[in-house]
């Protein structure tokens, strides 16, 4: 028999975010090193993580390092991206949804342009919980680095986090990395922080079930397999659901994650369930598989969408109202007709507010990202900023 998938530790997905060359790349490097020594993780050196591979997620292009580590109470994915252009395309289609992020300041530098676009960008997407990690403390003088402190504090509650309480650690990333024990205890410093200041993300869970379909499969004698990751919720042997799209009621019959049965599968999990009584053809990449009457599709929303600029690989002209496009969704492609408003034209580069109506009712929710693309290039990244 198969071993059965034991999960120890809550997951949480995080993220290094900050201007460039304030020390994300290294921090996350130190990270790794400090936990590797203690026996809960996997050295990560800085070239591996700065010369990731580029990722497609929602038919974009980002170069995007992801790094799993644990601490004594919980298991990371950790995203950490080389350039401001892949931060913005990241959070604003919510490839990785960060439970929270590690702020990466330096100590030398204070606040500078990408540091408060980040933080921004972060209220927008929904990242609630933030920890801040005043790099390059190991060069940067006292006064000087508390009145950067002040400064990011201010910047937090601006923005809404509550400046006045977050974390705020002092760290070197680079000494921590160079095996200096005083940086070292930095480093775990700031991991306390992070497991104590970032909350499990408990409503996640307590949602109702809701998967995309990524793919369909037909395992003989047993019947249809729908895999994908679990976007909210938990689902267990047994419970009904519903195939959006399809008009289906079915139930769960099987469950399984990289090959190995599984007793519940939660929000975060890679899984494969096995559907009775659905026929092959009755579902398709793109459905969503659903907790029964939990979700009502639609196809008007507004939203915000970032017009990729030419060297990002996006258009050379403007778009303007009429622009129909095509609309990746979470795993669903759709043709939707563009309204840009009073704003009229949007030009490669702007990030624009519009409204959008889809050729057909999609599962749509406030917060929820997604790809324009149009002859299977890349031209825009959006978020839904309201359900019409
Ligand atoms: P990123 O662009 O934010 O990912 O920054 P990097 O991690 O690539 O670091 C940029 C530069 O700052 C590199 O030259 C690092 O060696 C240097 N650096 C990073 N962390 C520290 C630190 O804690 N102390 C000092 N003195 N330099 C650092
Ligand atoms: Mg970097």
């Amino acid at each position: 028999a198969k071993t059965a998938y034991v999960r120890t530790k809550p997951h949480l997905n995080i993220g290094t975010m900050g201007h460039v060359d304030h020390g994300k790349t290294t921090l996350t490097a130190a990270i790794t090193k400090v936990l590797a020594e203690r026996g809960t993780g996997t050295f990560v050196p800085f070239d591996r993580i700065d010369r990731a591979p580029e990722e497609a997620a929602r038919g974009i292009t980002i170069n995007i390092a992801h790094v799993e580590y644990e601490t004594d109470t919980r298991h990371y994915a950790h995203v950490d991206m080389p350039g401001h252009a892949d931060y913005i395309k990241n959070m604003v289609t919510g490839a990785a949804q960060l439970d929270g992020a590690i702020l990466v300041v330096s100590a030398l530098d204070g606040i500078m342009p990408q540091t408060a676009e980040h933080v921004l960008l972060a209220r927008q997407v929904g990242v609630d919980h933030i920890v801040v990690a005043l790099n390059k403390a190991d060069a940067g003088d006292e006064e000087l680095t508390d009145l950067v402190e002040l400064e990011v504090r201010e910047l937090l509650t601006a923005h809404g986090y509550g400046g006045d309480s977050a974390p705020v650690v002092r760290v070197s990333g680079l000494r921590a990395l160079e095996g200096d024990p005083r940086w070292t205890a930095s480093i775990e410093a700031l991991l306390d922080a992070v497991d104590t200041c970032v909350p499990v993300p408990e409503r996640y869970l307590d949602a109702p079930f809701l998967l995309p379909v990524e793919n369909v499969l037909t395992i003989t004698g047993r019947g249809t397999v729908v895999t994908g990751a679990v976007e909210r919720g938990t689902v267990r042997v047994g419970d009904r659901v519903e195939v959006l799209g399809a008009g289906l009621d079915t139930v769960v019959t099987g469950l399984e994650t990289f090959g190995k049965p599984m007793e519940e599968a939660q929000a975060g999990d890679n899984v494969a369930l096995l559907l009775r009584g659905v026929a092959r053809d009755a579902v398709r990449r793109g459905r969503i598989v659903a907790a029964p009457g939990s979700v009502t599709p639609a196809r008007r929303f507004t939203a915000q969408v970032y017009v990729l600029s030419a060297r990002e690989g996006g258009r050379t002209t403007p778009v303007s109202s009429g622009y129909r496009p095509q609309f990746y969704i979470r795993t669903a492609d759709v043709v939707g007709d563009i309204d840009l408003g009073e704003t009229a034209v949007a030009r490669p580069g702007e990030t624009v507010t519009v409204t959008v109506e889809l050729g057909r009712d999609v599962p749509l929710e406030p917060g929820l990202g997604f790809a324009v693309r149009e002859g299977g290039r890349t031209v825009g990244a959006g978020t839904v900023t309201a359900v019409l």
